[in-house]
């Protein structure tokens, strides 16, 4: 009778023991925000490296899905942003479910949906990469607020950048103001790390509360819409397709070997990378283009084109230094450099006009069409538009600042408001004064009016010497090339310089 016994006692303690392990095992979760990919991604490996067990989770934020609008009223995030975003979280939520793990969503607040579900799921931390920008810091603090009050936390990891700031060779506060400057300190002597490998298992546990399903555009007062074929970004937001993306942009057909060449196009996906709208959201992270982009100089030959897409990648860390140095002053009409012009004024007629594409210049009215029509703009025309914005209507730079924030896909706070600042001579590389002939730019970057014809088909029939100044066609012209001046297209809203 001795040997059942110790039998039993056994059992009993191994099922104790066992019970221990799973009360004492170790949960975090992984938050993710504006970075909705598994590769490179510190805070998954993060939480892996300190937790037993994770839970995976993404908040559709009310305040910036739900019909909130900015400062001058224009709705938050549109149509084309918030489609992105959807399709990433699908094909994050996807991806997860290869893993046999998953992601909980929700609509809400993330401050008081995540300090729920870590307390339903009894997580310790809630790892999350730190944001520097006003909105995404308020709603980090609210939640390690909550989190504190319930005795857990939050830790934060980096991943926004190429390089990270504690491997520069100065404080962020003394990051230099122009980007040249920059550009030279960091360059030739600052590595950059390699990105991490994205998880090929992740261990979890039974969650036992509503995953929430992913919502679709409708849910957050959007109609569904068909992709215009006349888009420069046709493609679906997610992880899965900016990997695919940057392969074919690579590796399938070369064309970053053409970059310098066309970068300043305006029709078409193969002008430029269109890795923006995938690296706003995270999809992709900038250390692993880089780390495909010097693959393939290995591979198969470096150029000006290549190195010059790397420069333009240092541009996108030079305006998140500058937020971090800056902080809420990048937002400000007198930008970081701390200087407004008394001309800016906020007059919304004037603005309506240029944002609604009826300035009469066709250039502007081009870009401003296929932005309304797509969320997507090229560098060429932003500079542009954002120039006659401020230099030629006067107008008060955030409002447009602003318009971009609620229309574009690849919005991104610190590149938006900082070309924003750059071009408005606010910034904090005011070398220069931005002011760009548009007639000028649209004769050298438009010479045959085949981009303005794409986007303002009323002007079709005007030949190429004239297309872009409509207004000096005669009245005998105007008949024999189908539109009149001031009726089918406006007369131009100012008598540019
Ligand atoms: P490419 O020419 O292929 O460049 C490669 C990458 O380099 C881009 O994806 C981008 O990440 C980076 N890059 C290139 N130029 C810049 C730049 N001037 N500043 C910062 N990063 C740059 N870019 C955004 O990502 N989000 C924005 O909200 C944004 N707003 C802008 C507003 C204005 C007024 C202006 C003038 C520029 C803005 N840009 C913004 C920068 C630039 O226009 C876009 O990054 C670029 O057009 C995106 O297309 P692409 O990916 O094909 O760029």
């Amino acid at each position: 009778s001795f040997l059942p016994k110790l039998f039993v006692i056994s059992l009993v303690i191994k099922i104790f023991a066992f019970q221990l392990i799973t009360i004492m095992k170790r949960r975090a979760l992984v938050w993710f925000r504006q970075d909705l990919r598994l590769h490179d991604n510190e805070a998954i490996v993060e939480a892996a490296k300190h937790a037993d067990e994770l839970v995976f989770c993404y908040v559709f934020d009310e305040r910036i899905f739900s019909g909130s609008t900015t400062w001058f009223d224009f709705p938050k995030t549109g149509k084309f942003r918030t489609q992105f975003i959807i399709e990433a979280v699908t094909d994050l939520k996807k991806s997860l479910r290869k893993l046999n793990a998953d992601l909980v969503i929700r609509i809400g607040k993330p401050e008081i949906e995540l300090t729920k579900i870590v307390a339903e799921t009894k997580c310790s931390w809630v790892y999350c990469n730190r944001e520097r920008t006003d909105e995404e810091v308020k709603v980090q603090d609210a939640l390690e607020k909550n989190l504190w009050a319930q005795g857990q936390e939050i830790i934060y990891t980096r991943g926004k950048m190429l390089y990270y700031t504690q491997d520069l060779p100065f404080p962020v506060q003394y990051t230099p103001d122009t980007f040249t400057h920059f550009r030279k300190e960091v360059e030739k002597l600052v590595p950059i790390r390699e990105p991490l490998k994205a998880p090929t298992s992740l261990r979890v546990f039974d969650l036992n509360i509503s995953l929430g399903k992913v919502p679709s555009l409708e849910d957050f007062g959007h109609e569904s819409f068909e992709v215009d074929t006349r888009s420069a970004v046709p493609f679906k937001g997610g992880e899965s397709e900016g990997l695919a993306h940057l392969e074919h942009y690579l590796w399938e057909t070369n064309l970053v070997k053409t970059y310098k060449e066309t970068r300043n196009g305006l029709i078409g996906a193969d002008y430029s990378s269109k890795l923006s709208i995938y690296l706003a959201q995270g999809c992709l992270s900038p250390k692993q283009i880089y780390a495909e982009l010097r693959r393939y100089e290995q591979q198969r030959g470096s150029n000006e084109s290549t190195y010059w897409l790397f420069f333009e990648l240092l541009w996108r860390d030079f305006f998140r230094l500058m937020g971090k140095k800056y902080g809420n002053r990048i937002f400000f009409k007198e930008g970081t450099l701390g200087e407004t012009d008394p001309k800016w004024r906020n007059d919304s007629r004037i603005f309506e006009l240029w944002a609604t594409a009826r300035t009469g210049i066709p250039f502007i009215d081009a870009n401003m069409r296929e932005l309304a029509a797509t969320g997507f703009m090229s560098n060429r025309g932003r500079q542009n538009v954002a120039s006659f914005l401020v230099k030629d209507l006067h107008i008060n730079w955030q409002m447009g600042a602003e318009y971009f924030e609620s229309v574009l896909t690849d919005y991104d706070p610190c590149s938006n408001w900082g070309n924003w600042n750059y071009v408005a001579g606010v910034g904090a590389d005011p070398r220069e004064n931005r002011y760009f002939n548009i007639i000028k730019q649209a004769k050298m970057y438009d010479c045959k009016g085949e981009y303005v014809k794409l986007w303002l088909p009323e002007l079709k029939l005007v030949p190429e010497d004239k297309v872009h100044q409509p207004d000096t066609l005669s009245f005998d012209e105007q008949t024999k090339y189908s539109v009149k001046i001031g009726a089918q297209y406006p007369k131009p809203m100012v008598r540019l310089k």
